[in-house]
């Protein structure tokens, strides 16, 4: 069994009820936090979780909707210390640029902390589970990955954002649970991000069994038609709210 919480549903538009974008897995002890936007350390004390808790961070991107409070992370790691390693994950590049933000703002020495960027096909593996990841379409300006987390036969899958494109199907194929991001909905389709209705679309050609839509742009979630988005998905669809748990 495997226990999801989600930390923060919101966006880069600022919502007084929701934090940005983190998602808290329990493969069993261990403490996995895939992306880790504002507000999202709040919600993990509302969880019942203390910040020296989390065994490994994995940040799909750097845009800071995705992790905002990794800041916070940090210097609380200097400050408190930990007894043991905290393993933090990105795509390419998210090791530089954590390294500099460190020097910068000089929330160093680098005690208690591991920083690993992960490519397309990467696999994390501890006791346990396994984390698999999966390069998707998202900016021009910077890579991006999704995750698969694999633990006890089941499967949890996060996009990150993304569009809608190979590596994402890869990413949330036959998934028990998918956390999948609608940041358009209805007419404005674009790039780089999902409409709600592709969402479910994707979730059902790949065999997904419970649908999470996540990370929807307010002005766009007035306008999203349930119904339609749930008409295009065999399986259940929900809505992600922060501190919601899901069990699979
Ligand atoms: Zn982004
Ligand atoms: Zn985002």
């Amino acid at each position: 069994m495997m226990k999801i919480t989600v930390l923060g549903c919101g966006t880069y538009m600022p919502e007084i009820d929701k934090a940005t974008s983190s998602y808290l897995a329990r493969p069993g002890p261990q403490n996995l936090v895939f992306d880790i936007g504002r507000g999202s350390i709040n919600n993990l004390l509302k969880a019942g979780l203390g910040v020296k808790d989390i065994d490994a961070l994995f940040i799909t991107h750097m845009h800071p909707d995705h992790c905002n409070d990794l800041l916070s992370l940090l210097h609380h790691t200097l400050n408190l210390g930990r007894r043991k390693t905290l393993m933090i994950y990105g795509p390419p590049g998210t090791r530089k640029a954590i390294e500099a933000v460190r020097k910068i703002l000089k929330i160093g020495p680098k005690q208690h902390i591991a920083l690993k960027d992960l490519r397309d096909r990467d696999k994390v593996e501890a006791k346990g589970w396994l984390v698999s990841c999966f390069a998707v379409k998202h900016s021009t300006k910077m890579k991006s990955l999704a995750y698969r987390l694999e633990s006890g036969g089941k499967v949890f899958a996060y996009t990150g954002d993304c569009e809608d494109c190979k590596k994402m199907r890869e990413a949330i194929k036959d998934a028990d649970l998918a956390i999948i991001e609608a940041n358009f909905a209805g007419a404005r389709a674009g790039k780089g991000h999902l409409t709600a209705e592709q969402a479910a679309k994707a979730a059902d050609e790949s065999g997904v069994k419970r649908l999470v839509l996540t990370h929807i742009d307010p002005h766009h979630r007035k306008t999203l038609d349930k119904r339609k988005v749930k008409a295009l998905f065999a399986g259940t669809t929900e809505m992600a709210e922060d501190l919601k748990e899901f069990r699979i």
